[in-house]
């Protein structure tokens, strides 16, 4: 992902930094369901996709994730299907794209209900273009928190959710590929609009061209939830601008359930500028009002001081902030 070119609405977000005063009173709020994740199980499966190597589109690494990723999923009782196509990339090739489609059935008493969406990303960023040292940034990042973490939270859902007592509304995991294959900051050839998040443009386009097509087959979503960047110890996840705008209902649900769980300090109140993310693409194509929750923060970057960095490996993740996340996103899809 990357920081949005809108300098304008960055420059606007800044100047609204909100605190949060919290006036609702605690009486009137319903309790949460107590749910069951492990932030132990999520960090095994971040290992996992970072054993590989980094998963850059193309190379044995990645083919295997995808491999273990889908295995993964059938044996938690998911669905699975990979979607390929091709997308043009940021200097005008065409790059495959294969995004892991898992779905979660509700329970024959639901099978009516609208889906939810949880999505991330695992690929890796064929480059360490945030490296000083020049000679460093050509090579793949291990991609631990930018891909895997949100990744290895979504494969903990899936095993969780084959042990609810009640499933109340189908799930679908999408695992985007191509996320981080947009323009390399080196890169001084003809520019191309939208280099980012192709795997979600694609899933995207074909999600619309189904619907257009009055597919049976095609799936309604109440709204979707992506996750990024979301291992690290201190990891905080602001309220970002797109998410504000598309999706804010569910802003307002996610981040008031994590309140109420104690985890103030990781879903902050502050009103974050907009992130160039895969959401953007499902919110503006599918229109499917979808959230992103990610880890971002005020530097050079805008992001962590390990974000497209050889750096961004298994030390940057932490249970306790998988376990944070997966919690908050186990109450929003048992309710
Ligand atoms: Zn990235």
């Amino acid at each position: 992902m990357c920081l949005s070119n809108h300098k304008y609405i960055l420059l606007a977000c800044i100047l609204l930094l909100l605190a949060s005063c919290g006036g609702t009173p605690r009486s009137k709020t319903p309790a949460v369901p107590e749910v069951s994740f492990s932030g132990d199980s999520a960090y095994a499966y971040v290992a996992g996709q970072v054993a590989f190597g980094p998963r850059v589109p193309g190379t044995d690494a990645h083919h295997d994730c995808v491999q273990y990723i889908g295995r993964t999923l059938e044996r938690m009782g998911a669905q699975v299907a990979i979607q390929t196509g091709e997308v043009m990339r940021y200097d005008g090739e065409w790059q495959h794209v294969a995004n892991i489609c898992a779905h979660l059935p509700a329970d024959s008493a639901y099978q009516g209900e609208k889906a939810v969406l949880l999505c991330a990303h695992y690929d890796s960023r064929p480059w360490a273009d945030q490296e000083d040292d020049y000679a460093q940034r050509m090579s793949p990042i291990p991609g631990a928190n930018d891909g895997a973490s949100g990744v290895g939270v979504l494969m903990e859902v899936a095993r969780q959710w084959a042990l609810l007592g009640e499933r109340k509304r189908p799930v679908d995991i999408v695992l985007f590929d191509c996320e981080d294959m947009g323009t390399p900051q080196f890169y001084t050839g003809k520019q191309h609009e939208h280099t980012w998040c192709l795997g979600s443009q694609l899933w995207s386009r074909i999600y619309v061209q189904q619907s257009a097509a009055g597919n049976r087959q095609t799936t309604s979503y109440a709204f979707g939830i992506l996750l990024d960047m979301v291992g690290d110890p201190n990891a905080a996840f602001p309220r970002e601008y797109y998410s504000e705008q598309y999706a804010k209902r569910y802003v307002e649900k996610i981040w008031h359930t994590a309140e109420q769980m104690g985890y103030a300090h990781r879903f902050v109140s502050t009103q974050a500028y907009p992130i160039t993310d895969d959401h953007y693409y499902v919110n503006t194509i599918a229109k499917i009002p979808c959230v992103d929750i990610i880890h971002y923060v005020p530097s050079d970057t805008g992001f962590p001081w390990w974000w497209h960095t050889h750096a961004d490996d298994m030390s940057t993740i932490s249970p306790n902030t998988l376990q944070e996340v997966g919690r908050v996103i186990m109450v929003v899809i048992s309710e």
